[in-house]
């Protein structure tokens, strides 16, 4: 039995959309319950829309 990195982050990493409306965006995001998990970081979307919080590894993207 093989364990990737993939089903490891699929597991333990949430993934947020982002509306373009809502921005700037942060992480934790206010209605999270662990919105005190780490200390608020807005997040800095690459020209594909993605980002990455640097504390948890939560993923977000961008939508219009
Ligand atoms: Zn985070």
């Amino acid at each position: 039995m093989t364990i990737g990195i993939n089903d490891f982050q699929q597991k333990n990493v949430s993934f947020s959309v982002i509306k373009r409306k809502d921005l700037p965006a942060h992480c934790p995001p206010i209605e999270a319950q662990k919105w005190n998990m780490h200390p608020k970081v807005f997040m800095q979307f690459s020209n594909k829309g993605e980002a990455v919080c640097p504390y948890c590894g939560s993923k977000y993207q961008l939508v219009d």
